[in-house]
Formats: C-alpha cells, sequence, structure tokens
C-alpha cells in the first residue's frame, strides 16, 4: 500500500513538474503586426448604416411575401450614397438583386481578395416586439449606438466596405489586387440565389481567390457550409469581427429554416457601435 502511495505522489510531482515546465516555457504564437493609424471616419457613414437599417430588405420565410421594391430601393440608396463607387467599380447585378463589384487592381498577376456580405435581413416576429429595445427598422442612433435589424448582420459590412471603398478612390487610391465586392440578397434563406450564383458566376469567368473575408463562418457562404468558399472563391477565409455589447458574441441561432438568426439572447438585435 505505501509502495503504491510512494508511486502516485511521484507520478503527480512529474504531472506537476511537467505543468510547471510547459507553463515557464510556454510562448504566444500570435503574429505580432504593428496597428495601422487610425482612419478618420466621416461622420455621414453612421447615419448612412442608420438609413440602410431603415430600409427593410426582408427574407421572409415564405418566398411569396418577398418585397422586391425594397431591394430595388436599397441598391438606389446604395447609387446614390456612393457614387464613385458606382461609376468605378460598375456592380453587376446577379438575379435581380445580388450585387458583385469589381476593383480592377493595378497587378493583374495577383489573384483578387473577394469581401462578402448580405443585403438582407431576418424578419422580426410580431411577438417579440416588445422585447427590442429599439425599433427594429428605426435605424435609431443612441447612447453611442446604431439600432436595428441588420445592424450587425449584415448592413454594418455593406455600408463599412462601401464607406471605405468610397473614401479610397476620392483618394484616387488604386488596389495592387483586384477586390470583388459580393453582396448577395438572400443569404438569410441559404443564398442560392445570391452567394451560390455570385459563386457560378465567378467559377465561369474561372476566378479563384487569394482570400475571402467574410463576417461568419458558415452562412455568408451558402449552400451550406463554409467549404463551398474554400473550394469556389479561395483558400482562406477571414472571418470580420462581428462581437456585440461588452465583448459578448452574437447568439446564433438556427431556426427551423434556411440561413439563421444573429441575436441576442433576448431577440435583441446587437447595436453595432456606432462608428
Ligand atoms: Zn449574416
Amino acid at each position: 500500500m505505501k509502495k503504491l502511495f510512494t508511486v502516485l505522489l511521484v507520478l503527480l510531482l512529474v504531472f506537476i513538474a511537467f505543468l510547471a515546465f510547459r507553463t515557464l516555457t510556454f510562448s504566444s504564437r500570435q503574429h505580432s503586426v504593428s496597428p495601422v493609424p487610425k482612419t478618420a471616419v466621416s461622420d455621414s457613414a453612421k447615419f448612412h448604416l442608420a438609413k440602410a437599417i431603415r430600409i427593410k430588405t426582408i427574407s421572409p420565410e415564405d418566398p411569396q411575401d418577398f418585397d422586391s421594391v425594397a431591394f430595388h430601393q436599397f441598391r438606389n440608396f446604395l447609387q446614390k450614397t456612393y457614387p464613385l463607387t458606382q461609376e468605378k467599380l460598375a456592380p453587376k447585378v446577379i438575379n435581380e438583386f445580388s450585387l458583385l463589384y469589381k476593383w480592377q487592381g493595378s497587378d493583374t498577376r495577383l489573384k483578387p481578395v473577394i469581401l462578402m456580405g448580405h443585403l438582407d435581413v431576418v424578419p422580426v416576429a410580431e411577438e417579440t416586439l416588445k422585447e427590442w429595445k429599439a425599433t427594429p427598422f428605426g435605424g435609431e442612433i443612441k447612447h453611442g449606438h446604431i439600432w436595428g435589424r441588420g445592424a450587425i448582420d449584415d448592413k454594418m459590412s455593406i455600408i463599412g466596405i462601401l464607406e471605405a471603398t468610397e473614401m479610397l478612390l476620392k483618394q484616387g487610391f488604386q488596389p495592387k489586387r483586384t477586390i470583388y465586392l459580393a453582396f448577395g440578397h438572400d443569404e438569410e434563406v441559404g443564398g442560392k440565389y445570391g452567394a451560390q450564383a455570385i459563386v457560378k458566376h465567378l467559377q465561369t469567368e474561372n476566378i479563384q481567390a487569394e482570400f475571402v473575408v467574410c463576417h461568419h463562418p458558415k452562412t455568408g457562404s451558402r449552400p451550406g457550409n463554409r467549404r463551398s468558399v474554400d473550394r469556389n472563391f479561395g483558400e482562406r477565409i477571414y472571418l470580420a469581427g462581428t462581437y456585440g455589447q461588452r465583448g459578448r458574441r452574437p447568439f446564433f441561432h438556427a431556426a427551423k429554416r434556411n440561413g439563421h438568426r444573429c441575436n441576442f439572447p433576448g431577440n435583441i438585435q446587437a447595436p453595432a457601435k456606432t462608428i
């Protein structure tokens, strides 16, 4: 018995020594990168996002309820708000509502980059209205945040990307690598006519990206899984941050339908921090 106890004690000491060794020799694998200088963002950007939220580009449960007027209105809003982008990147309209912009790079030997986003949002269930802290489609700016359905998922991506593009175009900037902006219109219901059609279009043009920036791991890439993006767009995917209040990650709740809902617990749509 005493022998067994001694053996266990020795094993425990070895284990502790091992842990201590690992802890002391542990080093971070984080790449060290120097931050880019902070860019002055025009105050109008926040109003643009607020306005984008007010346009009800809803992907309804029942396709019969699809409101094409809202999507046309949204495209008009983008055209007017980002005139240089409209002119220079001449978005290709795919399946009437999805948009694919091409920003020609100066070095055509380099593979392009794809920045993804989606124009649609999920509906707001009538019975959850009382749980909202702001009107879902009000686009209110209060307490330093922009509130509403789509504030984070995913009008923040659309407006953020276009604000940056318009600003850089104004400065006469041309990227070295070609950049595609791919904005689907039905991501919340599976992306069949948006992201999938964009993928097919890029395939027919024989375009393979160096990497893709997408705001969530799966659904931005519909159909179904991130591998479709890997295979069709590029080898690497970077996820743009979608962290919300107090660093909590938005709660992704898969409802009994295609697509998903990106709600905070309590059905409060995550507010985007005021830009
Ligand atoms: Zn989304």
